[in-house]
């Protein structure tokens, strides 16, 4: 064979996103047997592993753990890293096109959405999506401050999002201390004297969107009670007829709560179902409470529950309110959005633009399906797509580049980009984050500025080469 893909041409692919998508689609690629290939994976900031570093939480180390995996598919010498690497501002898709047999976008979704109620503006009103970035050490969210002085905070959604955030309030400084949570994070959670966390649902807790083990390891915190109104649980309509569901265990876990006896006064964390937050309350610009609608419940006859909101109304005090209701994706230049899905244009990954595939463009994970599923969901996901690739290979539908070498990329980002950071380069700065950590006994000490991610390497932060 002298086609692409073979020893004489390699397939070249650029992924775009070193993200667990961008990373389980090199897994996939770099299994096939036969597959001579050439792969090149851009990054916009220096650090990979996209959510795996800025979104788990840092009291999940298990859940990060999948890294090293994403470490060994990084050692494979088929791969070149591109870190500090935008693709929209260092690289767009004519550049892609120039380079490459085959593109695949791995971008995730990393934009808030939004209550649409009025008083959202009002300070002391976040998105969890900036929260969970902060506390994770995100260099773009760096600089955000939260009033952690309050004494009431309301977290809208009933998502695993809404349970980091609602756990990350409510873990003590010893706690906190074992993560990698961010060093600024750790500091102002010390001083927090939050007390009280309200989780709102606008659903029951059998429609919840959290997962069995994050709603029963809120129970778990040494340093918070979780309680539950057993009013709101009476309302629910549809019980789980299989025991042994998520719903079932999510409802058995919530009811357990409602029954507890209250103990101590550390914090507490209250949750409510089947409420909806009409509008957010302030004073001098400052959020101080929630006010919430009663919402009626409806089975739809497929067994699917639905609310309406009531006029029986009630207002929660809250100094600090976060919406956890879902991400969104971003779109990315010149490559076809889907506005409504948030995700890119895309029939099983392939990218289509108006239904019509563009031969060569693909995409993966959250940016591809939307943002469900936990980060082993990526994988399948990725397999999807890689297969799509495989399939329009072998059919020679793909793009036809003008420069396939691989040194007229290093050329191109060496004239765009001053401060790109190679994987050997990520693997010092990985480095110093453990030596940081191990000097005053964590894990690590992460670091939350690209200029300090350069500093290591000895290079000057300026920015672009151009
Ligand atoms: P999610 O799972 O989609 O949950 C969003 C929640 O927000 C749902 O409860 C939804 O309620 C609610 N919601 C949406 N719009 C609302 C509105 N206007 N008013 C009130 N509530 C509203 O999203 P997520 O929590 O951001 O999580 C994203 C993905 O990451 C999920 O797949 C999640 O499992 C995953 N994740 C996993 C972990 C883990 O495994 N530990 C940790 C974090 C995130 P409805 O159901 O009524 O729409």
């Amino acid at each position: 064979m002298n086609g692409v893909g073979s020893a004489g041409r390699p397939l070249r692919v650029a992924v775009v996103g070193a993200g667990p998508a961008g990373f389980y689609t090199l897994g996939h690629l770099f299994r096939c047997p036969d597959l001579h290939l050439e792969v090149d994976l851009f990054e916009r900031l220096p650090a990979p592993f996209g959510l795996v570093r800025y979104g788990v939480a840092p009291d999940h180390p298990k859940d990060k753990s999948v890294a090293r995996v994403f470490e060994r598919i990084a050692g494979d010498a088929r791969l070149r890293f591109f870190g500090n690497v935008e693709y929209g501002r260092d690289l767009v898709l004519d550049d892609l096109q120039a380079h490459y047999h085959q593109v695949v976008f791995a971008t995730g979704a990393q934009q808030e959405r939004a209550l649409d109620v009025p008083g959202e503006s009002l300070t002391g009103s976040h998105s969890a999506a900036a929260f969970v970035a902060w506390y994770n050490g995100h260099p773009d969210y760096a600089q955000c401050r939260f009033d952690l002085g309050v004494r009431d905070v309301a977290v809208v959604g009933a998502g695993n999002v809404a349970l980091d955030v609602a756990r990350l309030l409510c873990r003590t400084p010893a706690e906190l201390e074992q993560t990698d949570i961010a060093a600024h994070a750790l500091e102002a959670l010390r001083q927090s004297r939050v007390r009280n966390v309200y989780l709102l649902a606008r659903r029951g807790p059998a429609q919840a969107a959290f997962t069995p083990r994050e709603i029963r390891e809120l129970g778990e915190l040494p340093g918070a009670q979780v309680s539950a109104l057993r009013e709101d649980l009476l309302l629910d309509p549809a019980v789980p007829g299989d025991a042994d569901s998520d719903a079932a265990r999510n409802v058995a876990c919530v009811q357990g709560y409602a029954n507890a006896a209250p103990r101590g006064d550390g914090r507490r964390v209250t949750l409510r179902f089947f409420v909806s937050p009409t509008a957010l309350l302030g004073s001098a610009g400052k959020v101080t409470g929630v006010r919430l609608a009663r919402n009626a419940p409806r089975v739809n006859p497929d067994g699917s529950v639905q609310v309406t909101s009531t006029d029986a109304q009630e207002t929660l005090p809250a100094g600090l309110v976060f919406r956890a209701v879902g991400y969104r994706g971003e779109p990315l230049a010149g490559v076809p959005f889907d506005r409504q899905r948030g995700t890119i244009e895309n029939q099983r990954g392939r990218v289509t633009d108006a239904g019509k595939v563009l031969a060569g463009l693909y995409t993966a994970g959250w940016i591809k399906r939307g943002p469900s599923g936990v980060i082993g969901t990526n994988k399948t996901c990725a397999r999807d797509t890689v297969e799509c690739m495989l399939e329009d290979l072998s059919l020679a539908r793909h793009l036809q580049p003008a420069s396939p070498d691989p040194r007229a990329m290093d050329d191109l980002i060496a004239a765009r980009v001053a401060g790109v950071v190679r994987y050997e380069d990520w693997r010092a700065i990985d480095a110093a984050e453990v030596r940081a950590g191990e000097a005053v006994g964590r894990p690590r000490v992460k670091f939350t500025d690209v200029a300090a991610m350069l500093a290591v390497l000895g290079r000057d932060p300026g920015g672009r080469a151009n």
